[in-house]
């Protein structure tokens, strides 16, 4: 590993960057890809915990391309299945294959809210897809979801994902070219509000189609739920005959075989899955009462059309089987759970040796702190006071919060330098992993601190919004 690795100056890099420029808008396949401080950045190589640029310089990785590999990149077993599997079968595009049925098996056992499953090839497919179907299954027209959600691109849920302050409680798109009536059927709730979701439903009950809930809102970092609030939109879609969707996009494998449904016992109607199901693979997967999933048009005559040329491609499957029986043979979440473990505790020991006030949280897996006050100690035995609402996220520093992360790639760390970002740690992540993170952490906010966060603020925010800490640094911050 080459130390202080320089990925802002380049030679092949730059080379093979500015050809992207020239026949890519922007160089880069997916909003987010490119990265504020990083111009250039062309990846050639991944393996486990670690990636490496065209420019030669190895980084270890926390950014697990917003979640996928729990188990690392290219995990061999995965790799070996799916190119196993392509060597023998093709995409046919009709009828069914073996493992298609082997893996909707093997779903349907794992998470409790699935009856039947019909797989897509991304997690935005599975909530448009649930979305559809819980419109048509009611007749109804509105949809609810929550501020910090996200759940892929399509026009109903594009909207308050990472939202400026005052664009908070408004419909804050995070894209032109949406219809407005599109937007005006999509209502936004604060997370972890259960009153406000009764008063929702009071009004709008009948009217209400589903509700889209990231049970842990990780677009945001991580807000954990009350499990009182998922209790609450439980009774209340129940109650009003609306859909209950769970997108476990990213909490579906990664917290748990079963989802964050099975961690917190509250049973949605339909889930949708992707990311760390297939460790990498473009897999999605949409799944739920069989009463619904009977309505889409794979049952010839039903109401509600579902297709996608590449859903159940042979490799796709088999990496998401090889995953899946990874991940119940082998202790992986006993080792990425004991390290978030290891990484949360270290860094609130860090930022308490630096007296800076921070919220460090997060869930098995993933990890995240926050640079603001309020958040330390709490009585001994009590639960740890953590955000809870997209709105305690608006004190965090997000200066802070991305200089920080700039300055960690000169040690050899990749943790993606965009505000409110989550981290990820895989199988293939070590102890010595956590002890290297740990001190290179320390010394890049000391380094971050002393000149002054980042000073292109406008660069922190993501998602259309403006920077949501607004309310600027931290006096002490300082400290
Ligand atoms: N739902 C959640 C919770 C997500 O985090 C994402 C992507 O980040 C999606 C849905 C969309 O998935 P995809 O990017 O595979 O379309």
């Amino acid at each position: 590993m080459s130390p202080g690795p320089d990925v802002t100056t380049a030679g092949a890099g730059a080379a093979l960057a500015e050809r992207a420029q020239r026949v890519v808008p922007g160089g880069v396949n997916s909003g987010q890809r490119s990265i504020p401080g990083l111009p250039g950045l062309v990846v050639a190589g991944t393996g486990g915990a670690r990636f490496r640029t065209a420019d030669g310089a190895e980084f270890t990785d926390y950014h697990a391309a917003f979640g996928p590999p729990l188990l690392g990149h290219n995990d061999p077993d995965v790799a070996r299945a799916a190119a196993e599997a392509g060597a023998a079968l093709g995409h046919m595009g009709v009828g069914v294959t073996e493992g298609e049925i082997q893996l909707a098996e093997e779903l349907c056992a794992l998470v409790p809210s699935l009856e039947k499953v019909l797989l897509t090839s991304t997690g935005s497919e599975a909530t448009f897809h649930a979305l559809r179907v819980a419109r048509a299954a009611t007749g109804r027209r509105l949809v609810v979801k929550f501020q910090g959600c996200y759940h892929g691109w399509h026009d109903s849920v594009s909207l308050n994902v990472i939202s400026a302050p005052d664009r908070v409680g408004g419909h804050d798109p995070i894209s032109a070219g949406i219809l407005p009536e599109v937007l005006d059927a999509t209502l936004v709730l604060p997370f972890n509000d259960s009153a406000a979701v009764r008063r929702c439903f009071a009004e709008h009950g009948g009217d209400i189609a589903a509700v889209i809930v990231e049970p842990v809102p990780h677009n945001v970092g991580a807000l954990l739920p009350h499990q009182e609030f998922l209790t609450t939109l439980r009774e209340e879609t129940a109650r009003a005959g609306s859909v209950l969707v769970f997108d476990e996009v990213i909490t579906g494998v990664r917290h748990g075989l079963g989802g964050w449904q099975q961690i917190s016992g509250v049973t949605p109607d339909l889930t949708t899955l992707g990311k760390a199901i297939a460790n990498g693979a473009p897999a999605g997967a949409i799944g739920g009462r069989a009463d619904l999933m009977e309505l889409f048009s794979t049952r010839p005559g039903a109401p509600a059309f579902f297709a996608g040329t590449y859903n159940g491609h042979p490799s796709v499957v088999a990496a998401a089987l090889a995953t899946l029986r990874k991940v119940r043979e082998e202790p992986v979440h006993d080792h990425v759970f004991r390290l978030g473990e290891r990484v949360r505790t270290g860094l609130r020991t860090v930022y308490a040796r630096l007296g800076l006030p921070v919220a460090v949280t997060g869930y098995g897996s993933v990890f995240v702190t926050y640079f603001m006050p309020g958040y330390d100690g709490g009585a001994a035995g009590a639960e740890r006071p953590t955000p809870r609402t997209y709105t305690d996220l608006l004190a965090n520093d997000a200066g802070l919060f991305v200089g920080y992360r700039r300055r960690l790639l000169e040690h050899g760390i990749f943790e993606l330098p965009l505000n409110l970002k989550r981290s990820h740690l895989s199988y293939a992540h070590t102890d010595a992993d956590v002890d290297r993170l740990l001190e290179a952490t320390e010394a890049a906010v000391t380094a971050a601190l002393a000149d002054g966060g980042a000073r292109d603020l406008e660069h922190a925010s993501t998602m259309g919004g403006a920077t949501p800490a607004a309310a600027g640094r931290q006096e002490e911050a300082g400290r």
